[in-house]
């Protein structure tokens, strides 16, 4: 039975061209990547400043495997916890200018640790509707209410706050919106947060290493003050080039989480080499300004190159760089064209997007080149000229 149903479940996501295949690649990750044998310039990955392939975080992580070895064999609350996750966290929350950090195997862990922990049955997380599906998963296992408000909308928002009788109240945002790029209205947010006396807490994916004075995210970016009600999760799979995340904020809110956060004490540690080769990926994320400057203006080439297309890309000052198609046929035709000439564009379709609103994700990092811009800005017009999509 189950078999027959999983089947038929296959089938129709195949029938939708909603199955997801994935590609075996065959060099680090970077621009010049090899899928399926084939050379590929890719605007895939979230690696903003190029730095997932970057020779001294190679090197500090072989340095740390030769004197910490690869596993950490527990749990951080058990025997877990070594001394460079240690120094990492003390690194992390003075680079963001939070009295402590905690670090993370993976962001989406770090998104269900903290808000199930910090609220639960008669509180009330307030959630924007465009927020990471890890936001949403965490505001499901927490059991409070959850009241989702339009994208970006603070009149909504503050009048669904002054509604609320819930004895705690959280607001759960993305600071750079993963699909659309655009950053999230944060200083009016944590006015909000103030005004009902609620938690604001911030999801800083892809702000992170690429906003703010050292890259040191969209915080940072929008000034706000080190309040304990602001609560930062940052991930440090994409612009730090390594893999795991971190909450930064209140001394007690992180003791908090320690005692209280499930994904936090029931998984086993990430290995001491990741905490170490993230220790020389900050260092090289706050004297980044260069690279940040050429992705400015890599961002910068693309949008005057794409200004006249008849698919029109949003609104977005990120590295994130959605060009939006509408049907999902056309948005994946589209991205099968630039396949086979050589430019890896991925096509983002619904449920990840709304219905109506495919679109091409090109994702930039400081490792792009001016001519591979130009070559993505000459397909996809010569892709528009012909009609073919
Ligand atoms: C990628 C992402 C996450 C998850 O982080 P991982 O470290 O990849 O698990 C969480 N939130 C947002 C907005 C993301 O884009």
């Amino acid at each position: 039975m189950i078999w027959d149903e999983l089947e038929t479940g296959l089938a129709r996501l195949a029938t939708e061209g909603l199955h997801r295949r994935r590609r075996v690649l065959d060099a680090p990750c970077g621009p010049a990547a090899v899928v399926d044998g084939q050379q590929v310039v890719a605007f895939c990955s979230n690696d903003y400043l190029g730095l997932a392939n970057h020779p001294a975080i190679v090197a500090a992580a072989c340095a740390a495997a030769e004197r910490w070895g690869v596993g950490s064999g527990a749990s951080h609350v058990v025997s877990g916890h070594l001394r460079p996750h240690e120094a990492l966290e003390e690194r992390l929350a003075m680079f963001v200018g939070r009295e402590r950090a905690l670090y993370f195997t993976t962001g989406y862990m770090a998104n269900l640790a903290i808000v199930p922990t910090l609220v639960e049955r008669n509180d009330a997380i307030f959630a924007d509707r465009l927020n990471h599906a890890s936001l949403i998963d965490a505001a499901l296992l927490a059991r409070a209410e959850h009241v989702r408000f339009p994208h970006g909308d603070m009149a909504a928002l503050a009048e669904r706050l002054e509604q609320s009788r819930a004895r705690r109240k959280l607001i759960l945002t993305d600071a750079v919106f993963s699909m659309d790029g655009d950053l999230a209205p944060l200083p009016e947010l944590f006015a909000l947060a103030e005004r009902f006396d609620a938690w604001l807490v911030v999801d800083d994916a892809h702000g992170f290493g690429v906003l703010g004075p050292g890259g040191r995210g969209s915080i940072a970016h929008c000034d706000l003050p080190p309040s304990p009600r602001l609560i930062l999760m940052g991930t440090l799979g994409k612009a730090a080039g390594v893999s795991g995340a971190f909450v930064a904020g209140d001394r007690r809110v992180i003791d908090w989480l320690i005692q209280r956060a499930r994904p936090y004490i029931f998984t086993t540690a990430s290995s001491p080499l990741t905490a170490a080769a993230l220790l020389a990926s900050i260092d090289l994320i706050e004297q980044g300004d260069d690279r940040r400057a050429h992705l400015c203006r890599l961002i910068e080439r693309l949008r005057s190159g794409l200004a006249d297309l008849p698919w029109s890309l949003l609104p977005s000052l990120s590295a994130i760089q959605p060009l939006l198609i509408g049907k999902n046929s056309a948005a994946v035709r589209l991205s099968e064209q630039l396949f086979q000439r050589g430019l890896w564009v991925p096509a983002i379709r619904p449920p990840t997007v709304p219905v109506g609103t495919a679109r091409l994700r090109i994702s930039l990092s400081a490792a792009h080149t001016d001519t591979q811009i130009d070559a993505l800005v000459t397909a996809l017009h010569d892709c528009a000229v012909n009609g073919s999509c």
